[in-house]
């Protein structure tokens, strides 16, 4: 199942020997893993094809193994597979918001709809629950138990068989007491597979009470099976997102997410078991972190975040010492550092540079708002003063780009005096690299 995932990135980041050889054998691991989860074949072997792939192809920035990198790319791989990076809206937009929930008998809606009370009850909203399920024996004291356990407001009519009457009475009555988000529970008396039978139902209701979002709830019991009442759905509401309930208690969730990610329709929350605590936003990201091992994970992206941003930096230094500096040059190596924190942190990080601190003291002491103020003095250049920072010489171009800029004249001389110190220190740093190597090559 899920949880062998783990096992399979802690093995590879234990083993040793030819990287390609590890790739394979970690790629059939990860299959082994997916595959009784009840995830598709298809897009099993999609999804390892293109681990594979950037395994074999892409390169690790320094200080980073191909090996961990190979465990970012899982990752990133797996969160498309469970439906990609953005986070599902959950806030309503205006209220009062209809909520209508539909699915199989049994998949979990009423127990959902208590859930759902409870979540957006703690958020501060003013909760009503209609019962509109006159098939279930018991469906409406269900509800009603509920609704008392989480503080939600509640409208039924024990005994009536009008369905879509309860749920057009219920909205309106709930409205009137001030809810300001109206779920509203059915009955769904359908079998796995009739999916027509209970998008049609879902229609009577919706057209009677006209519903600002429509949820289907999934049993991940389901698994693969989910594509198919997923796909209908999501064709036939476009105001649709999906529950995928019981999470905790089958393996075959993950073909169930997967599934239901692969037809492009949202799943907004879990249940992961029967409480009304037991729901969570799902959030593909830290879903598959989890699966993962969160802890160890996320330090790995952190260091290969930084890692990424310093290797980028210290091309830039290589490049400024290489070659002639202009504004060009100064203009990236002040983005950088307004991305990586203060220059004197970040050249303790470079190994190369972190002996010849103190010869940078002017420049680590820029500050964050001086900073801004010359990247905007920057912005206001021609191509040939950016090319050409001498011309800052002539006091026209000053006052022009201190006016263009909205700063003082004084800020683009400054700006041009740094320019000055930089070139300078590039140049010292050119001798005393000459001098390092020398030394390195004698000892
Ligand atoms: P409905 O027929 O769709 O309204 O389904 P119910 O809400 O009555 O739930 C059917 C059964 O599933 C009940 O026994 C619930 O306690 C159980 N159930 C619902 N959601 C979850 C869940 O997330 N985890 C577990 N373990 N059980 C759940
Ligand atoms: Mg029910």
């Amino acid at each position: 199942g899920l949880e062998d995932l783990r096992r399979a990135v802690g093995k590879l980041l234990k083993r040793s020997g030819p990287y390609e050889a590890l790739v394979k054998e970690y790629v059939r691991d990860v299959q082994r893993a997916l595959i009784p989860a009840d995830v598709n074949v298809r897009l099993v072997f999609e999804l390892t094809r293109r681990i594979r792939e950037r395994a074999l192809q892409e390169r690790p920035p320094p200080g980073v193994s191909r090996r961990e990198w190979l465990v970012k790319i899982t990752y990133e791989e797996l969160v498309k597979l469970f439906g990609g990076d953005g986070e599902p809206e959950v806030k309503p937009r205006y209220t009062p918001y209809v909520i209508m929930m539909v699915g199989v008998q049994g998949s979990g809606k009423t127990t959902t709809v208590g859930k759902l009370a409870k979540f957006y009850r703690s958020m501060g909203y003013r909760v009503g629950v209609v019962a509109a399920d006159t098939y279930r024996p018991g469906a409406y004291e269900q509800l009603r138990q509920l609704a008392d356990r989480v503080g939600a407001m509640f409208y039924g009519e024990p005994g009536s068989k009008d369905a879509v009457g309860i749920a057009r009475r219920g909205v309106e009555e709930l409205r009137k007491r001030g809810a300001e988000i109206i779920i509203v529970d059915t009955a769904g008396r359908h079998g796995y597979g009739e999916e027509e039978a209970l998008l049609e139902e879902m229609k009577n209701i919706a057209e009677a009470i006209n519903p600002d979002e429509v949820m289907l709830v999934i049993d991940a019991a389901m698994g693969q099976k989910s594509y198919d009442l997923a796909k209908r759905f999501h064709e036939a509401t476009p105001i649709g997102s999906i529950i995928v309930t019981k999470m905790d208690g089958t393996a075959k969730g993950g073909g169930a997410l997967s599934a239901v990610a692969a037809t492009g329709a949202r799943i907004k929350f879990i249940g992961t078991g029967e409480d009304v605590d037991e729901l969570e936003v799902f959030r593909p990201k830290r879903f598959v972190a989890r699966i993962l091992g969160m802890g160890d994970l996320e330090s790995l992206l952190e260091k290969i975040e930084r890692l990424q941003s310093v290797g980028e930096f210290e091309k830039t230094m290589e490049e400024m010492m290489a070659g002639k500096i202009t504004f060009r040059t100064i203009y990236k190596q002040l983005h950088q550092m307004k991305k990586l924190g203060p220059f004197r942190k970040v050249l303790q990080m470079l190994p190369g540079f972190s002996a010849m601190l103190d010869s940078f003291d002017e420049a680590a002491r820029v500050s964050e708002e001086k900073m801004k103020k010359w990247i905007s003095i920057m912005d206001s250049m021609t191509f040939e003063e950016l090319d050409n920072p001498e011309l800052l010489e002539q006091r026209s171009r000053v006052r022009r780009l201190a006016i263009g800029a909205g700063v003082e004249t004084s800020d683009v001389r400054e700006l041009y005096n740094y320019y000055k110190t930089v070139k300078r220190m590039m140049k010292q740093l050119r001798k005393r690299k000459d001098i390092l190597e020398k030394l390195s090559r004698l000892g």
